[in-house]
């Protein structure tokens, strides 16, 4: 297949990238460097079947030659991110993916959005499946991030309903691995670089919430493997163990060896209390299930960020 993915120099997307061309896929990778690197695909720059176009996708979206699939995952993604950018989170979830639809809709391609957990906000209802409809705040700041998603959701559904393109939406809840920027601002990546570092791992309010991990190598092959299926609509793929902040970062002292100390900080406006996948759809539908598990996903993510240390110091990346 050949097979275009918006945010290829991201942290999931130029994994998804590594996984389509390891089985032969041909890829055209779509990016306009906002919150990815070229590093992450520095790897592929002479790979044959790999093609890289720096291009924002809030413009229309042109790629010469057929398309057999669209897979649209570009947009700032850690709350750090899209509160710095919120405006720009807005346009790529709305035109971006208007863009991208039109260009699967030429070429008869099937579509992927990469949406996400946040469309559920601050669930009332735990696990979360995907008939629940979300508690969503939009004037929040979350709101940004949050609405750009279920509106791109809904732009998705319309698109299949009105045009007949084929669509998936993969809901994916918090993933973590190699290739995350160590300034990055989410949990995993910010408490690993500080242990790593030696300063206080900064959790934000009591550190009671919970969030249920997912590792990038599972989380690929789970929206991989929904594109793959002929499923229209959307999949939650995340790992349904549930861990509180806490937990969290005590599992990060363990493995990294630190001994940093705990701080507390302000938590942020809207931060979701709880959230974990209700996976049954996945599982059923794609016969997908998480391998991986937080210890194990800890380590790999853990001697990968020790492979950026230069001299003492983890280097921050652009
Ligand atoms: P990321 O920030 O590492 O990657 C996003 C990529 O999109 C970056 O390379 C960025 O430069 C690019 N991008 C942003 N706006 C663009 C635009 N207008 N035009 C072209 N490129 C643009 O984030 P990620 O964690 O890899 O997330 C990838 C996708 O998965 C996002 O759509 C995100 O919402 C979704 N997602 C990720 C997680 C997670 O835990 N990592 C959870 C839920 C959903
Ligand atoms: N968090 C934290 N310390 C940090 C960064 C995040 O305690 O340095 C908390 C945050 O408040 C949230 C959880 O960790 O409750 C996950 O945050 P992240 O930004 O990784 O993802 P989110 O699920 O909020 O999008």
């Amino acid at each position: 297949m050949r097979i275009v993915v918006t945010g290829a120099a991201g942290f999931v997307g130029s994994h998804v990238c590594d996984n389509l061309l390891a089985r032969g896929d041909e890829v055209v990778g779509l990016d306009n460097l906002c919150t990815g690197t070229l590093e992450n695909i520095e790897h592929l720059s002479s790979h044959a079947g790999f093609r890289f176009i720096h291009h924002d996708v809030t413009e229309p979206v042109q790629v010469s030659g057929h398309i057999d699939a669209v897979m649209h995952l570009a947009s700032p993604a850690s709350p750090k991110d899209y509160l710095r950018m919120p405006i720009e989170t807005m346009r790529v979830g709305s035109l971006g993916t208007l863009h991208t639809l039109a260009l699967a809709e030429a070429n008869g391609a099937r579509y992927l959005l990469a949406s996400t957990s946040e469309v559920y906000g601050d669930p009332q209802v735990h696990p979360q499946p995907e008939g629940y409809w979300g508690h969503v705040n939009p004037l929040g700041p979350r709101g940004v991030y949050d609405e750009a998603k279920r509106f791109a959701e809904a732009l998705t559904m319309a698109h299949h309903r009105s045009h007949g393109v084929d669509v998936c939406i993969s809901r994916t809840f918090n993933t973590y691995g190699p290739r995350m920027r160590p300034n990055d601002g989410r949990v995993v990546s910010t408490f690993i670089t500080q242990a790593m570092r030696g300063m206080p791992l900064t959790v934000y309010g009591d550190g009671t919430q919970t969030r249920s991990f997912c590792y990038v190598d599972d989380q690929v092959r789970g929206i991989v493997d929904l594109l793959d299926s002929t499923h229209v609509g959307a999949v939650n793929i995340g790992n349904p163990d549930e861990f509180t902040i806490l937990e969290l970062a005590d599992a990060v002292l363990e493995i990294t060896g630190s001994t940093s100390q705990i701080c507390f900080e302000p938590l942020p406006v809207d931060d979701p209390a709880q959230r974990r996948p209700d996976i049954s759809l996945a599982q059923s539908a794609l016969r997908w299930n998480p391998e991986i598990d937080l210890r194990r996903g800890l380590a790999l993510s853990v001697a990968w960020f020790r492979t950026q240390l230069v001299g003492p110091h983890l280097r921050d990346r652009p």
